[in-house]
């Protein structure tokens, strides 16, 4: 049995395929977003409503937010999107010099309200709200052991764990930041947090910076920062980019200002580099650049790896566009849109007709034949994971006239799951984990497809290789996997940890 994938906006596969496989989304699911605002005398709530619209692409299922007003927290979380689960008269309720904000979507604990984020815990300190962006790989020894230190659990997420664990040492006599630090010891994963407390706002990275978080100022005044998974939630209210939080760093920003602390001894720098091929949004700038730009680089690549004679480049829309442009430029062959995405499809519960379901693809994309009658087309894609939804858009190529299809990938065979927070299906289900290029381009009916080479995904970064997680590429887990957790996602038995 398949399990059930939530709804995404990003999904391509349409809602109404009768093979239950092929309802599977064809991307990895992002994974959360988290969003963080220390700012006395601004409209914390709204503030972080906004914050988490700009990041809603990293989680559609519920979305959260806690606000400070002294020892008075107010939490509201619902399912659905940001702008579904709040309104003007909500957040008019929700006061305060401090709040905390996270949209989800769940990799860890299944998909219902109770699992929605932030997760409040009541402490000898005051409440404490948490938002998290991640996965722990020790889940169940931590859980047993806080079930010896007899904590009583409401979820089914790692997230809860963490707040408390920290919550449990705060108990046992700690002020926020030893019981923080403790707790994160107990931790092993990918963990970026924002944690709200009476006392201060706390924003953390495990010690390989595996999910992103950003710290920004709101203006000069030494106490109004902004923590969040990515900068296009600064631009958006208008904060300035600071610094990245680094890995293994605990930011503590109260009325004093904010001051850092390193308590990991062994930090490595590993971001997850989907995160640059993908998930994070093209405006959002990660080593001093937007990822648009970074993305073009890769099309760039692309081409000079795997041109073909062609008279089209177009992109699978959206997040395939800042490649094919680069891939054109790079080769000369005009770019053009084959491919327009309706934007505004969402969960239908109206089964189609017999004649939509042959359709395919065309609830989310539309080919314009009069671009593609005839033409050699060079379609670019971010990634391929498991070749439904590209097999459907090739076909739809070819019904609207193009003469041939040539699939170019912006990034390697994705051959390993991600257990690091983010949903990239079980291993069997990868497409390149059992076939080979060729039997892939047979399989989605391509004249030729091309993936861009690992050396060239990561020459494109501009940084050293060693300091990303590749890991669905090559199988290289940066962070040593359980024997239990290998099990529950891989088929091999030549999984390199
Ligand atoms: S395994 Fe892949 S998706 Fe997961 S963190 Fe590493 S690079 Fe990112």
């Amino acid at each position: 049995m398949i399990p059930h994938q939530p709804f995404s906006s990003d999904m391509y596969s349409t809602q109404y395929d009768n093979d239950e496989y092929l309802q599977q989304p064809d991307k990895p699911e992002e994974a959360c977003g988290v969003f963080g605002i220390h700012a006395p005398g601004e409209n914390v709530a709204k503030l972080t409503y906004f914050g988490l619209f700009a990041i809603q692409h990293r989680g559609q299922e519920s979305a959260g937010i806690a606000t400070f007003e002294g020892d008075q927290v107010r939490l509201h979380k619902d399912m659905g999107l940001v702008s579904q689960v709040f309104n003007e008269e909500i957040l008019t309720e929700m006061p305060g010099n401090m709040a905390v904000g996270h949209t989800r979507y769940s990799t860890t604990g299944s998909s219902h309200l109770a699992n929605a984020q932030p997760v409040v815990v009541e402490t000898r300190l005051g409440p404490l709200a948490l938002a998290h962006n991640g996965n722990l790989v020790n889940t169940p020894q931590l859980r047993e052991d806080l079930l010896r230190r007899n904590c009583n659990f409401v979820t089914t997420t790692d997230s809860e764990l963490i707040a408390l664990a920290i919550g449990e040492e705060v108990d046992r006599g700690k002020d926020w930041l030893e019981a923080a630090i403790s707790s994160f010891h107990r931790c092993t994963g990918a963990f970026s947090l924002v944690i709200g407390t009476p006392q201060g706002l706390m924003g953390v990275r495990d010690p390989h910076g595996i999910r992103p978080l950003v710290i920004g100022t709101l203006d000069d005044a030494p106490q109004r920062y902004v923590l969040a998974s990515e900068t296009c939630a600064l631009d958006i209210i208008g904060a300035k980019y600071l610094r990245d939080v680094e890995p293994g760093e605990l930011v503590w920003i109260n009325n004093a200002g904010m001051a850092s602390f390193h308590w990991s001894k062994k930090p490595e720098r590993k971001l997850c580099i989907f995160e640059m091929i993908y998930f994070a949004r093209p405006d959002s700038v990660v080593h001093d650049e937007t990822l648009y730009s970074y993305r073009l680089r890769l099309g760039h690549q692309l081409a000079k790896e795997s041109l073909v004679d062609a008279d089209i480049v177009i992109a699978v829309p959206d997040s395939g566009v800042p490649a094919a442009i680069g891939f054109s430029r790079a080769s000369g062959i005009p770019y053009g849109e084959g491919l327009i995405k309706n934007r505004y499809v969402g969960r239908t519960f109206i089964q189609p007709t017999q004649s939509m379901r042959e359709a395919g693809i065309r609830m989310k994309l539309n080919t314009l034949k009069d671009v593609l009658g005839g033409k050699r087309v060079i379609l670019v894609d971010d990634s391929i994971v498991r070749g439904t939804t590209s097999r459907k858009i090739i076909k739809a190529l070819r019904d609207a006239g193009a003469a041939e299809v040539h699939m170019r990938v912006s990034s390697p065979p994705v051959t390993h799951p991600c257990f690091y927070g983010l949903d990239t299906d079980s291993q069997s289900h990868l497409i390149a984990a059992t076939k080979s290029v060729s039997q892939i381009a047979k399989q989605i009916g391509v004249d030729s497809l091309a993936y861009l080479s690992w050396e060239g995904m990561m020459q494109a970064t501009g940084e050293n290789s060693n300091s990303f997680c590749s890991a669905c590429f090559t199988g290289n887990y940066p962070i040593a996997l359980p024997e239990v957790l290998k099990r529950s996602k891989l088929m091999l038995e030549e999984v390199k940890v």
